[in-house]
């Protein structure tokens, strides 16, 4: 049972050592969770606000610890990890304020005296959590289901075990009951014990493809309902129309945001021939300037990525592509420095068939694809595995927006980078999963949808 280490990626230094728990442990930590359900389930929607809005407090007073833990376990910088706790303590306040409304009976009309919709929780929830927004992913899913009367266990990322335990107390401070959130700091090899262990009800999953293939069969098996949020390589369509200025800022905070690493982010631009060589040259030179650096500094745009071996995989992903004829523009080199940091890096003419085009990037490399008209460019944005989150930049809004409900996405937006919200469900079609978290959607989805029918 080897423990988990925490290795600063922008130093390379070990950080902490957090101990893995064993099966004993385990099997206790979902026994509790489970005895904590029968209780907590029965507290009303405002019951358990109270300890929401206690958990956004408790977020608030921490900021900067949590905001240091984060970008010291996974590189992102200290701005961006401030502003992932602002959304978290958003997200909880949004819950806290929202449940009641969103989880309402709902009276449908029939010939019974009265019958009605209700959402019921169903359990012990296991959510298996990536690294790159260690606190924001795990309160995405928490919020909504602890206010739906659920129970959350926790497998996070074994890189940013910290983060996770940081987590579970901020829920013991806010006066959670015990038992109502856990940190299960296990390997993913025991995710199956977990899954299979009577007392888990579901499962949610933000990952990549293979993780999520992996857990959602053993659930299958199971019978037991999951949620998927998994890898994207979503297309921004730059049209001829749009304000280049605007685009290539986009597109450089799109692909730089989060040291590069958010399943969202723009990945591939799918440019209009006439604009083509135009946007490229504005946006090397707006990937140039892009401060690379210590995360820790104010002024750093972007930092190291999460892991060394995830930075060397991206490298050999640049390699394939440039190999597969596609024209380097910018980076693409290894910088002779400590730690995993990989330069903003652009690819060009990429089509069907390359790496950069065909796979998730997951870093600083943009891919930059040419399309002869609006047409082309919508069949090359949807012509790929995944469908998360995609774009569109136009001066023409009823243009942007007919378009926008052309693409494969679970979320398209024109004219603004695609991000989360929790007023609006979040989730992806395709390879990039399935089920959706945030605003009403996301929080029945672990719900138990109950007709009730009083004759
Ligand atoms: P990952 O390697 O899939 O890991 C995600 C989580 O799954 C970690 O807790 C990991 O544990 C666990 N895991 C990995 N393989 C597993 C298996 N076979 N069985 C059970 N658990 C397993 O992904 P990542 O590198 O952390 O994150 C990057 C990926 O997540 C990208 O593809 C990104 O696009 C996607 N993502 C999607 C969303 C979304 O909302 N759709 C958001 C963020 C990220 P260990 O750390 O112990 O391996």
């Amino acid at each position: 049972m080897a423990n988990t280490i925490s290795i600063n990626p922008s130093t390379g230094k070990e950080i902490a050592t957090y101990n893995r728990i064993n099966e004993n442990e385990l099997h206790d930590k979902i026994l509790k969770a489970n005895e904590t359900f029968k209780t907590w389930k029965l507290l009303s929607f405002n019951e358990r606000a109270a300890y929401m809005r206690k958990l956004a407090e408790v977020l608030e007073n921490n900021k900067e610890t949590y905001a240091q833990l984060a970008t010291a376990e996974m590189g992102k910088t200290i701005v961006q990890s401030r502003k992932e706790i602002e959304k978290c303590i958003w997200i909880c306040n949004y819950y806290a304020d929202n449940t009641s409304n969103l989880l309402a009976n709902e009276i449908v009309e029939t010939e019974a005296s009265k019958s009605y919709v209700t959402f019921q929780p169903i359990g012990v929830v296991l959510a298996v959590m990536p690294w790159n927004f260690p606190f924001y992913q795990v309160i995405r899913f928490a919020a909504p289901a602890l206010m739906a009367g659920n129970i959350g266990v926790l497998k996070h990322a074994s890189n940013v075990q910290g983060c996770a335990f940081a987590l579970e107390d901020a829920f013991k401070q806010a006066g959670f009951p015990e038992g109502t959130f856990t940190n299960l700091n296990i390997s993913s090899k025991l995710v199956k014990n977990v899954i299979e262990n009577k007392a888990i009800a579901a499962v949610t999953l933000t990952g990549s493809d293979p993780a999520g293939r992996s857990v959602a069969s053993i659930a299958g098996q199971n019978l037991k309902k999951t949620v998927m949020e998994l890898g994207g390589s979503d297309a921004y369509i730059v049209l001829e129309d749009a304000d280049l200025d605007k685009a290539t800022d986009l597109a450089t905070f799109g692909r730089l945001q989060n040291n590069g690493q958010t399943c969202i982010a723009a990945k591939r631009f799918v440019v209009i021939e006439s604009i083509y060589d135009a946007f490229l040259e504005q946006y090397k030179t707006k990937m140039a300037a892009a401060k690379m650096g210590n995360p820790l500094n104010e002024d750093t745009y972007f930092g190291p990525m999460a892991r060394i071996d995830l930075r060397d995989e991206l490298h050999e992903q640049v390699t394939k592509t440039i190999n597969q004829g596609g024209k380097l523009i910018l980076g693409g080199n290894i910088p002779d420095m400590d730690g995993a940091y990989y330069p903003a890096t652009i690819l060009a003419d990429l089509k069907p068939g390359m790496e950069g085009f065909d796979n998730e990037l997951f870093g600083p490399v943009a891919s930059v694809i040419k399309a002869k008209d609006e047409a082309e460019a919508i069949a090359l944005a949807n012509n790929s595995q995944f469908g998360l989150g995609a774009g569109v930049i136009t001066n023409n809004k009823t243009r942007g927006e007919q378009i926008a409900l052309q693409l494969e996405a679970g979320s398209s937006f024109v004219n603004k980078l695609v991000v989360s919200d929790p007023r609006l469900p979040f989730g992806g079609v395709k390879n990039s999963g399935y089920g959706r978290e945030l605003a009403g959607y996301g929080i029945k989805e672990f719900t138990n949808t109950k007709s009730v029918w009083i004759d």
